[in-house]
């Protein structure tokens, strides 16, 4: 082993055999914004095995304000997340094998984009997925660690299948869309999401040594400087529907939504109900007279009666311009099709 990992193998509940574990490990982050960028450079630097990045967004100026990974270059190119952060990591750390992949986490995918990982990471903004990864990771039995932040406020948990409560045992369901805040109504502060990654990460690498994490669910306020811890194996339920009954309703696809708001963009998210192939050039020929269209290597941008559309080559789009599931929907079937 080089001087690398020197100070982090003098930790002494790591050392050289931790050290050995940290590299043999495969760990899946699900969402490459504020906390996904942030978390997946700790891991980086800290010289895992294999980082697989997730994410179906691309990156915009808004971003840059706490997405760490990202420069104006990135945001001015339109780049996808996933693409633009594996290009930061590798060039942080060439000893990582790291993989960007841009595509929405679903129930059709899940299996084949986490599969033989040993730790996942949540740097999802909504609970739809989360709830998601919470069934295949309970199924699958593998630990990952929650964590979300609005405003100045984070919260952080590490699920460990079997062992610890899970997000379900935590919250009956998903909350509705619009009801609670998002960082569209409260905004968010950088410094929250580094606290929280921070924590994702600590437990995380706990975990892949060998450790068991701590069994607390971490909430903290960065700006009145108010923290609580709260037990969470009291909350394991032998009644919880996932870890307790073994019914995987989002894994099974019964929970699915076709359509999502994004948090912070003003902005819906329109998936077709099967993975399916877009033809950029048929659809840059038709709209040619009435739209400003701009194509690089992973998507396309209309821009068109004031709506924004990007257009991925999976047939998924992000319609910028509305919250409003009905006008999106009517936006996609206008100018896009099915
Ligand atoms: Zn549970």
């Amino acid at each position: 082993m080089t001087d690398r990992y020197s100070r982090q193998i003098l930790f002494s509940a790591i050392g050289e055999a931790g050290q050995k574990k940290i590299r043999a490990s495969q760990v899946v982050v699900i969402g490459c914004g504020a906390l996904g960028t942030v978390s997946s450079e700790m891991l980086t630097r800290a010289g895992i095995g294999k980082l697989t990045l997730i994410d179906r967004d691309f990156v915009e100026e808004s971003n840059l304000q706490r997405q760490s990974l990202f420069t104006e270059q990135d945001a001015y190119r339109g780049l996808p997340k996933a693409a633009a952060a594996q290009r930061a990591l590798r060039a942080i750390n060439s000893d990582v094998e790291v993989k960007g992949v841009i595509e929405d986490v679903t129930w059709q995918n899940i299996d084949k984009l986490c599969q033989k990982c040993d730790l996942i990471v949540d740097g999802t903004d909504n609970f739809e997925t989360r709830f998601l990864i919470n069934d295949f990771a309970v199924k699958r039995e593998i630990p990952w660690i929650y964590g979300a932040c609005v405003g100045s406020y984070g919260v952080s948990f590490a699920v460990q299948p079997e062992i610890s409560a899970c997000l379900q045992c935590l919250f009956e369901q998903p909350t509705e869309v619009g009801t609670t805040e998002t960082c569209d109504t409260a905004g968010i502060l950088a410094s929250v999401v580094h606290v929280i990654a921070a924590f994702q990460v600590a437990q995380g690498m706990k975990l892949l040594v060998g450790e068991s994490p701590a069994q607390e669910i971490l909430q903290i306020d960065v700006w009145t400087g108010i923290w609580q811890t709260i037990a969470a194996t009291r909350a394991r339920s032998s009644e919880c529907r996932c870890c307790g009954q073994h019914q995987f309703r989002f894994l099974e696809g019964q929970e699915k939504a076709q359509l999502t708001r994004l948090c912070g963009r003003n902005a819906v998210q329109i998936c077709p109900p099967r993975p399916t192939r877009s033809d950029f050039q048929e659809i840059s020929k038709r709209l040619d007279k009435s739209a400003q269209i701009d194509l690089n290597e992973f998507l396309m941008k209309i821009r068109i009666d004031g709506y924004e559309i990007a257009l991925f080559s999976d047939g998924r789009s992000i319609i910028r311009g509305t919250n409003d599931f009905t006008e999106a929907r009517a936006v996609y079937a206008k100018y896009i099709g099915n």
